[in-house]
């Protein structure tokens, strides 16, 4: 083998699928490219999943079911604070991957190293917290006993964008309930949760709990896992568009549909606001991965008061992040995953100078190799633009002016997305009446980061169903059964 300069961020990176606890190709031997997002050069490639793979996964996860579900609650959260440990442990490694397959800067990739470990730790807390109920009933007298037991195996489909963290928040709690799992990995980043099995294994997870395959083919590989009654919960993190797709899937099993979709989040400055802090909470919600993030500021609202100071500020911000290879030291921009992502912002970006909006910093792609794209502020932008109802998914900032609060409420809430919305002010009882009137489920007052393991994750509206994280993630993945006692 020659060497390159991937080779040791490779090493010892598994690239088959894992099913019942053995590394396998595919059974038609198919496999799947894997690309460095800054030099577009194919890096390796990883098994991909047939249609038969994914009945063996249903297979080797059903297999271990009962033995998984009846093991104490605290061996299997020990076996999630072990795993929790060595991701912590190996931290660095996992970054370095993270950013070779998915471009994201190094501190990001960082970032999310802790924050996917993190899931773990929560979810062995949680995994001793499946409480039940016990009550009288008013009229019978008879008792009403609540407990609530694993679903039965749950499919996992989960993003580019954070490939550690949006599996280590299914695996973990789905584990945590007493549930086995098969994981199917976005076909941009397969590596990451491929890496993720060994320390699994170290950790404890027995064979078959935990099952991974990456596929191209996703859609008929996790129609066919949908097919199968022994599925329960499908939880996918991704797009709205896929996810109203498998929530049809699901309709027929009846297969409980856990969707973390897409947002296009508002982010508003009132004119009361700490413009240091709004600035920096911009920083966050916008640049907090190169703005491939449901949760990313799709949307500025800016009090005509505010808006020329906060823009000054803010640009000057965005202008001094360096763009460049995301493994390289003081690189704050990396590549956007893809070139559809990259072309994506550059019509969007195209699309709202023409309809008037004024480039302060950024809106020019570098040429050559590499998916880059910088960050970029626009002011001036038109309420046609169309970066304004769609998710941009890259590090562009588009910036508009209101002027009261029924206005801003008004035009933050005109969309069918419902994730997450930001409001900076200095004014609490308008921060918390504002909050409550703005249809998002989840709210940054004075923050621009909201993401928290113990926190419930999740959006209203088309932006999806169920939450992830806090015990309400536990509870996914846990049956409510009630027994009517006499005794
Ligand atoms: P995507 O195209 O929806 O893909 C997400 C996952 O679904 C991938 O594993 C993908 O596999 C798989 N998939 C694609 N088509 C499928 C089908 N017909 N049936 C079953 N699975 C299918 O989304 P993406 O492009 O990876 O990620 C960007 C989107 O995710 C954005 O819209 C973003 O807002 C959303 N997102 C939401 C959250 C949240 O928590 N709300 C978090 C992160 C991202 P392949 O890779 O093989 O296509
Ligand atoms: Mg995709």
């Amino acid at each position: 083998m020659p060497n390159t300069p991937y080779d040791n961020l490779l090493a010892g990176v598994p690239t088959e699928l894992y099913i019942g606890g053995e590394w396998r190709p595919a059974s038609d031997g198919a496999r799947l490219d894997v690309t460095d997002p800054a030099t577009e050069a194919v890096i390796t490639s990883a098994a991909s999943a047939s249609v038969d793979d994914a009945k063996a996964a249903v297979d080797a996860a059903a297999a271990v079911g009962p033995a998984w579900a009846a093991k104490k609650p605290r061996e299997r959260g020990e076996i999630l604070r072990k795993a929790f440990e060595l991701i912590v442990k190996d931290g660095e490694r996992l970054a370095r991957l993270m950013t070779l397959e998915n471009g994201k800067a190094l501190p990001d990739s960082r970032a999310e190293a802790a924050y996917a470990a993190e899931f773990f730790r929560w979810s062995a807390e949680e995994a001793v917290r499946n409480l039940g109920q016990v009550s009288t009933a008013p009229s019978s007298g008879a008792r009403i006993l609540v407990q609530h037991k694993p679903a039965g195996v749950a499919v996992l489909v989960t993003p580019w964008n954070f490939p550690a963290a949006m599996a280590t928040r299914k695996i973990g709690p789905a584990l945590a309930a007493g549930c086995t799992v098969v994981l199917k990995p976005a076909s941009e980043t397969p590596l990451t949760a491929l890496a993720l099995v060994p320390l699994l294994e170290e950790a404890g997870v027995p064979p078959g709990v935990v099952n991974v395959i990456p596929s191209r083919r996703s859609g008929a590989v996790v129609g066919e896992m949908l097919k199968d009654m022994r599925v329960r919960v499908i939880s996918f993190t991704g797009s709205t568009e896929v996810g109203r797709k498998l929530i049809h899937a699901a309709a027929d099993n009846v297969v409980k549909p856990v969707m973390e979709l897409g947002g296009n989040a508002p982010f508003i400055v009132f004119d009361d606001a700490d413009i240091d802090a709004a600035v920096e909470g911009a920083m966050i919600a916008k640049m907090r991965n190169m703005g491939e993030a449901c949760t990313s500021a799709n949307r500025f609202y800016v009090h005509a008061a505010v808006h020329d100071a906060f823009v000054e500020k803010f640009a000057a911000r965005m202008r001094s992040l360096k763009l460049g290879n995301g493994l390289e030291d003081g690189v704050a921009v990396g590549p956007l995953v893809n070139a559809e992502t990259r072309d994506k912002v550059v019509h969007l970006v195209a699309d709202a100078v023409a309809k008037g909006a004024k480039v302060v910093t950024g809106g020019k792609a570098p040429d050559g190799k590499g998916f880059y794209y910088p960050a970029t502020v626009l002011t001036g932008v038109s309420d046609d633009a169309e970066l304004l109802r769609e998710e941009i998914f890259g590090p562009v900032a588009p910036i508009q002016t209101f002027r009261d609060e029924d206005e801003v409420v008004a035009r933050a809430n005109a969309t069918e997305y419902g994730l997450v919305a930001y409001l900076f002010t200095r004014d609490l009882s308008r921060g918390l009446r504002v909050s409550e009137r703005l249809e998002f489920g989840m709210i940054g007052l004075n923050r621009g980061i909201v993401s928290d393991p113990a926190a419930p994750f999740g959006g209203m509206k088309q932006s999806g169903l169920g939450r992830e994280g806090a015990h309400e993630g536990l509870m996914e993945f846990l049956e409510t059964q009630y027994v009517s006692v006499n005794w």
